[in-house]
């Protein structure tokens, strides 16, 4: 597609997972050179992986798994599956959610290399009380034990009271939530967790975002579960498949998730595109309702160009974007610049061992959990991931234990606004307070800030429509990916939006507007708000 005296050009904002896709697509089906712009130093956005003298740190541990057979092929393409990794009949069971996913490589890895990903199972329980709880939240004996006879009878008490006198109009997400678990199960396991994400109390919350996110959680599907697998023969064939399945399986890169995009640059590059790190997107010129260049700042240097383009692909946040365009409605300005987000800071921690003395744990206190939802009132912690069990090769030296500690804030609060050595202090003061670490073996740490890590559905965000239908009126521009579409969304739903755009923009613009029904929504999600 030759423009004018040259080949056309797409400029890409970001080299995240969206950015990247969109580039190498374009790369593969069309003569359009892209020229990404990368703000921060390396590729992959919120999926980098940042390597911390040789440890290697997942900004919140990222699961490799899609509904989509195009992005489970893409991601094998990069990166094959290690020799070793799949069962007998060589096929590649992925479950999520109790959806099962079958796949049969084409092409696997050598299990002793590097650039392969590993298939993993997840583990994630609940710590609670100083306990650990199963996850999903089962009805079973050491649930029972868990919690205390006395406890779990009050529980069940107001679980029937909330079926009697059911809250009506149920507004927000609390009326959601009493609704379906009672009063007491509610403040017990969804309430201070969903506001220590959110930063919000979950009356001001709307009831949709419950209804989307839990979808399928009931407390009678609970109750007849445990009930009926009493009736059950510990020898019967389909509960025990039925429990194979429910095990979930999803793909890793062997040095994490930032590795997929690290060799996708590579072949962009290879291909002869172009990726510009530290060079921030600054300014949009346009002729009416089309983007006719970009203003890039290099961040090293302060040096300023403007660069013409044919196409301009964003993800970066709508807000950004829109004040760029300069709308000359001022309602469009002011809901875009109050989309509300949540931001995210993660301490990486070096130890020699861990505390836990439960049965699971290894010799030196190791839980073996991918990672462990707090739902402790009184720590700040969100989760915590144990990089070891994602990836022993994320690990510099194997007989440490390397741990992310991930706390939902603001930026510019308090939290975020600790210094690096002081917040480290911080979490594993709160490690050592709910009896995980002793402080003493903490050998090293860093902090890595993430702002904007989830787009939120609250506030400003009822009016989003306006904003899009103003994005949508410039021909060549392409809005894709989380915080480009505002959307709390995977990695796959950024990639098959990336590669929507890159098939609208080769049919002059056909199917433009579909890309923002590929749907989030009815993909798994990353699960930082509901105990399901
Ligand atoms: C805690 C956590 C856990 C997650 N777990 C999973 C998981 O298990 N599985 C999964 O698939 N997904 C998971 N995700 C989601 C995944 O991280 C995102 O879906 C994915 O990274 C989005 O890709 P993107 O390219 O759309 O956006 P981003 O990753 O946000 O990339 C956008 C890029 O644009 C750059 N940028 C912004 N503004 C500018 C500008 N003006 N100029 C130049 N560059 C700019 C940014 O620096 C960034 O690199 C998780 C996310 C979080 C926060």
């Amino acid at each position: 597609m030759p423009f004018k005296d040259r080949p056309a050009v797409a400029v890409i904002a970001g080299a995240g997972p969206a950015g990247l896709t969109a580039a190498l697509e374009l790369l593969r089906r069309s003569d359009i050179t892209p020229i990404v712009f990368e703000s921060d130093s390396q590729v992959g956005g919120i999926s980098k992986t940042v390597n911390y003298r040789g440890n290697r740190m997942d900004l919140g541990g990222h699961r490799f798994f899609s509904k989509s057979e195009w992005v489970m092929r893409w991601w094998q393409e990069i990166l094959p599956v290690a020799e070793g990794q799949t069962d007998a009949d060589k096929a590649l069971r992925i479950n999520y959610q109790q959806k099962t996913h079958d796949l049969i490589p084409e092409v696997f890895g050598p299990a002793s290399s590097d650039a392969v990903m590993l298939v993993r199972q997840r583990l994630s329980r609940i710590f609670y009380r100083r306990r650990f709880f199963d996850y999903p939240l089962k009805l079973n004996a050491s649930t029972v034990r868990n919690m205390g006879l006395v406890e779990t009878l009050r529980i069940g008490l107001s679980y029937s009271q909330a079926q009697v006198l059911q809250r009506s109009p149920e507004n927000s997400l609390e009326d959601f939530f009493v609704n379906r678990f009672g009063d007491r199960l509610y403040r017990t396991f969804f309430k201070d967790y969903t506001e220590k994400v959110w930063g919000v109390p979950c009356q001001e919350i709307s009831a949709e975002w419950g209804a989307q996110r839990i979808k399928g959680l009931s407390v009678t599907k609970a109750i007849t579960h445990a009930v009926a697998s009493r009736f059950r023969s510990s020898t019967d064939t389909y509960q025990k498949q039925t429990e194979t399945s429910l095990i979930e399986r999803f793909l890793y890169p062997k040095l994490g998730p930032g590795q997929m995009w690290e060799e996708v640059a590579r072949q962009i590059a290879a291909r002869g595109g172009k990726i510009h790190l530290q060079h921030r997107i600054v300014g949009i010129e346009r002729k009416d309702q089309e983007i006719t260049a970009v203003v890039v700042k290099d961040e090293t240097s302060g040096a300023v160009q403007t660069v013409p383009c044919e196409f301009f692909i964003s993800t970066m946040p709508v807000r950004d974007l829109t004040a760029m365009l300069e709308p000359t409605d001022d309602r469009v300005i002011r809901i875009a610049d109050r989309l509300p987000y949540r931001d995210f800071m993660t301490a990486g921690l070096l130890l020699r061992k861990m505390k836990s003395t439960e049965g699971r744990a290894a010799s030196n206190g190791m839980p073996p959990d991918n990672w462990i939802y707090i739902q402790e009132p009184d720590v700040k912690i969100g989760r915590l991931q144990v990089f070891n069990n994602w990836s022993p090769a994320l690990v510099a030296d194997p007989d440490t234990i390397w741990l992310g500690l991930e706390y939902f804030c603001r930026e510019g609060d308090d939290l975020w606004s600790l210094d690096n050595g002081k917040f480290l202090d911080f979490a594993a003061t709160e490690l050592e307070k709910i009896g995980m670490i002793d402080r003493k073996d903490v050998l090293d740490g860093t902090v890595v800030r993430v702002p904007k890590a989830y787009p939120a559905y609250f506030g400003e965000y009822r009016e989003f429509e306006k904003v899009r239908a103003y994005l949508d009126r410039f021909a060549n521009l392409y809005p894709v990916g989380r915080n480009g579409m505002h959307r709390y969304n995977n990695q796959d739903h950024s990639m098959l939006a990336a590669n929507s755009a890159v098939s609208s923009i080769l049919q002059f613009g056909a199917g433009k507007t579909d890309i923002w029904d590929i749907n989030a929504e009815d993909d798994y999600h990353e699960e930082i708000d509901e105990v399901a």
